[in-house]
Order: structure tokens, then C-alpha cells, then sequence
């Protein structure tokens, strides 16, 4: 079983963790990016950085005209509009870290999930789901990083992507996000097994 369990741990896996704004997506893959020592894709956006972003660590946030000419020479795996911004995955890095072995991780929408899925089926996708509307409406509200009428509109295209990605067979786990730490040791757990599996099939 140790054998199996080295072999996994050199396995390129591309992993896709999507969810609602607020449902704390982003803490979530931040942990799992430690704890499995996995690479993290940085996309590329147009939308305006706010003061949490570092550009290059968080995206690459680039102009429109930037984004459009990454598209017509094929540079993104997989790209989507989000609120009126666009976002991609810059196919390079990912195809390079997975060629290395490594877990690459896409923090990417149902979209661009569709999307990377139809090209790369063998991708595993974890959707992280709110513990109730009513809370995710108050986690939206507590982040106060925009007003009420985009909180208001996030909450509606949050509840419209939780029914998308119900709908999709894009989805191969679904954790909800109650306690923290146990979301994210259940992702590390759900992940591990996968590529136990893998290795075995
Ligand atoms: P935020 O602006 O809050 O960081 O992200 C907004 C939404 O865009 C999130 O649902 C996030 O998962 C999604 N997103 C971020 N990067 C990408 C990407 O490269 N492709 C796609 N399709 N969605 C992305």
C-alpha cells in the first residue's frame, strides 16, 4: 500500500474546485494548495484588482485587448465572463505542472468547468456548497467588499450556479462548506483517494 501511495503521490492530477462567491472557495483552495503541495493556476482577468489581489499570485490581471489576443493565439484552456469581467486558465503552466507530476489546481466557474472537462475529461471536480442560502447571504453581506445591490446580484447568480452545477454531470464530489476545517480535510481526503484509485484502476 506504501508503494501504491508513492506512486500516487507523482500522478498529475488536474483538479477543479468551484463554488458560489462567499462560500469560502478561496480559503478552501489556499489550504488544499498546501496540504497536497499542489501547484495553483493563476488566471488571467480583466477584472480591476482590489486590495486584497497580488497581481500574479491571486491573476493576472491584464486589459481586455491583453485577454482578447491570449484568445485568438490559444493560449487559455478555458475562458468565461463573470459579472461583466472576463477570466481564463493560461494552458501552458497547467499542461507543464501536470506533465511534472504535480496536483494542478483551476479555482475556476461551472463554465469554464464544462469547458475543461470536455477537453480534459479526466480532470476531478469538487463544487463547495453553501450550509444554507441564509448563510451564504450573510457571508456575502459580511465581506462588505461591495455594496448591496452587487452583493444582492451575486447572491442570485450564486444560487442560479449551485442549480447549473447540480444539473451538469461536471461535478464528481460535493462538500459542504459548514465547519472549515473539516471541508478541507474532507477535499484533501476526497483528492488522496482519487489518486490512490487512479494508480490501482
Ligand atoms: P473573483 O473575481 O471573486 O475572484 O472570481 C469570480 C468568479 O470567477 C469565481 O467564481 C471564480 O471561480 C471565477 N474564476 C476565476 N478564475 C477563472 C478562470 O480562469 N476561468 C473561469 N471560467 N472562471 C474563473
Amino acid at each position: 500500500i506504501d508503494a501504491i501511495r508513492e506512486q500516487a503521490k507523482s500522478q498529475g492530477l488536474l483538479l477543479i474546485i468551484s463554488g458560489p462567491s462567499g462560500v469560502g472557495k478561496t480559503t478552501i483552495t489556499t489550504q488544499v494548495v498546501k496540504k497536497l503541495e499542489a501547484a495553483f493556476s493563476v488566471s488571467m482577468t480583466t477584472r480591476p484588482m482590489t486590495h486584497e489581489d497580488v497581481d500574479g499570485r491571486d491573476y493576472h490581471f491584464v486589459s481586455e485587448e491583453q485577454f482578447r489576443q491570449a484568445v485568438a493565439s490559444g493560449d487559455l484552456l478555458e475562458w468565461a465572463e463573470v459579472f461583466g469581467n472576463l477570466y481564463g486558465t493560461p494552458r501552458g503552466a497547467v499542461v507543464k505542472q501536470l506533465n511534472e507530476g504535480k496536483i494542478v489546481i483551476l479555482e475556476i466557474d461551472v463554465e469554464g468547468a464544462i469547458l475543461v472537462k470536455q477537453n480534459m475529461p479526466e480532470a476531478f471536480a469538487l463544487f463547495v456548497l453553501p450550509p444554507s442560502e441564509e448563510e451564504l447571504l450573510g457571508r456575502l453581506r459580511k465581506r462588505q467588499r461591495e455594496s448591496e445591490e452587487i452583493i444582492l446580484r451575486r447572491f442570485a447568480k450564486s444560487k442560479a450556479e449551485i442549480e447549473r452545477a447540480k444539473a451538469s454531470s461536471v461535478y464528481d464530489c460535493f462538500l459542504t462548506n459548514d465547519i472549515l476545517e473539516h471541508t478541507i480535510q474532507e477535499a484533501v481526503r476526497v483528492v488522496e483517494s482519487e489518486r490512490m484509485r487512479r494508480v490501482i484502476a
